[in-house]
């Protein structure tokens, strides 16, 4: 798999204290990766590292192959965007005027992405108004516009929904994945609500006390988070033979647990586990959340 960013056991330490404490993440290209921990986890450290904001106190990271240590760090960071914390913008100034003035600051030839970088952040009629008087939506969206500028095909955004209300939360929704899905951008982005994330994501690191905790694909989140009943029996090879010849879909926890997915009739397992020797010792309806999932990680 190519990836965009890499990080193998980054720290960062400011004196004594360990924001981030040996964090891994790996985010697949073209992919929309969700960074997901708890407030003071260490999400705004990373992100503040990667777009060379900070350097890591010890460990290394590469993006675009390039590690960060290299002299070419600056032109492979030329390809992304990022928007952190708050978004950059002249708040004396109207859309169009600050998107013309990071075309200056990255010595663009000319202000020609400018109308189109306008339409696809649906602020083409925002006119003359300066950004000061726009609502937090169109704020997020106009810093989303000011690092598209350049083209990047990686953005980096932190908790860009924070605040927002339902349809900001939306609008912002929808602008990713039409990104993602039309000009192939991959995205990072960061936020303490899996929730949200779940409904763009499409790989997920959590990250707990400045550590990657798990990473997990929006598949396996899926699969995790899956209404199922976990049973325990006396003899694991009797229950998955028999969950065969059930046709049922099931997954083994542990030496006398699985768990099973879709309906399953508990007389019948019982009676088919009966005839196998097997004896059925319980049965828990478990609906595994995803913030319960996200709680079971990082507590
Ligand atoms: P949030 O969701 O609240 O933004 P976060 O996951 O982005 O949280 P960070 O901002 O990365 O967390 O902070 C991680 C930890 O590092 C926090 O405990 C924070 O107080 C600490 N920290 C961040 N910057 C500094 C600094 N300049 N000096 C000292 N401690 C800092």
């Amino acid at each position: 798999m190519e990836y965009v960013l890499t990080a193998n056991n980054l720290y960062k330490s400011y004196n004594s204290f360990k924001a981030l404490s040996g964090l891994s993440i790996h985010v697949p290209k073209g992919s929309i990766y969700g960074l997901i921990g708890k407030n003071g986890a260490g999400k705004t450290t990373l992100i503040r590292i990667i777009c060379g904001l900070q350097s890591p106190t010890l460990g290394d990271y590469t993006l675009y192959g390039v590690e960060n240590r290299s002299p070419k760090i600056s032109r492979a960071r030329r390809k992304m965007g990022a928007v952190v914390e708050t978004p950059s913008i002249y708040l004396d100034m109207s859309a169009e005027d600050n998107l013309k003035q990071q075309c200056r600051i990255l010595g663009l030839p000319d202000f020609s992405c400018v109308p189109e970088l306008l339409e696809t952040v649906c602020l083409e009629n925002a006119g003359r108004k300066k950004s000061r008087n726009f609502s937090l939506g169109m704020k997020q969206r106009l810093g989303i516009a000011v690092a598209l500028c350049g083209s990047p095909d990686f953005l980096v955004l932190d908790e860009p929904t924070n605040g927002l209300d339902p349809q900001g939360i939306v609008e912002i929704r929808e602008l990713i994945i039409r990104l993602n899905r039309e000009r192939n951008i991959t995205f990072l982005i960061s936020s303490h609500i899996l929730d949200e994330l779940s409904k763009l994501a499409t790989c997920y690191g959590f990250i707990d006390g400045g550590k990657t905790v798990k990473e997990i694909s929006s598949e396996e989140l899926e699969a995790a988070c899956r209404k199922c009943r976990r049973v325990k029996v006396t003899d694991i090879g009797a229950l998955c033979r028999t969950l065969d010849d059930m046709k049922l879909e099931y997954s083994v926890i542990s030496d006398s647990e699985a768990d099973i997915f879709g309906n399953c009739s508990v007389t019948k397992l019982s009676e088919n586990l009966y005839k196998s020797g097997c004896e059925l010792i319980s049965v828990s309806d478990r609906d595994e959340s995803l913030e319960s999932y996200f709680i079971s990680l990082v507590g």
